[in-house]
């Protein structure tokens, strides 16, 4: 393991075990499952003006679908929608192999950029992601993943 590497793994394994804002305060919701991997998580979001004053999750599973919900929390919070969505596209992108121009806006995310190489745990990496781009663009109806 390279030390890149290793400073991906701490990141993931200090948002799973301090994960930031979970729990819900009863914003609009949308919940997700993955039964492959036991992932079940809900998003909530308040959304003010078109701008994202809050992102809390809760659920269970893995260390890469829990972990990411706790990074996509923090990233997209202060964002304006359009932004947030354009921020998760980018990051599918990134777990799709795909270059992109300006990787930086993905900040602690970047750190999924090793998932691409599992193709099953890419669902893991995006489970809390589709939820908050559904919740995002006005669906709040519960969805299988
Ligand atoms: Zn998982």
């Amino acid at each position: 393991m390279n030390n890149l590497e290793n400073l991906y793994r701490q990141v993931i394994m200090d948002h799973y075990k301090n994960p930031r804002n979970k729990g819900l305060k009863g914003y609009d919701q949308v919940h997700y499952k993955n039964p492959s991997c036991g992932d079940d998580i809900t998003m909530e979001a308040k959304v003010e003006s078109g701008v994202i004053k809050e992102v809390n999750h809760q659920g269970v599973g893995c260390s890469i679908c829990c972990s990411s919900a706790s990074v996509l929390s923090e990233l997209v919070k202060g964002k304006t929608v359009e932004e947030a969505l354009d921020i998760i596209n980018k990051y599918y992108k990134m777990l799709l192999g795909e270059e992109i121009e300006d990787e930086e806006v993905l900040e602690d995310a970047l750190v999924y950029q090793g998932v691409s190489k599992f193709p099953a745990r890419i669902k893991c990496a995006t489970i809390a992601w589709k939820a908050l781009e559904q919740l995002l663009k006005g669906d709040k109806d519960e969805r299988k993943f």
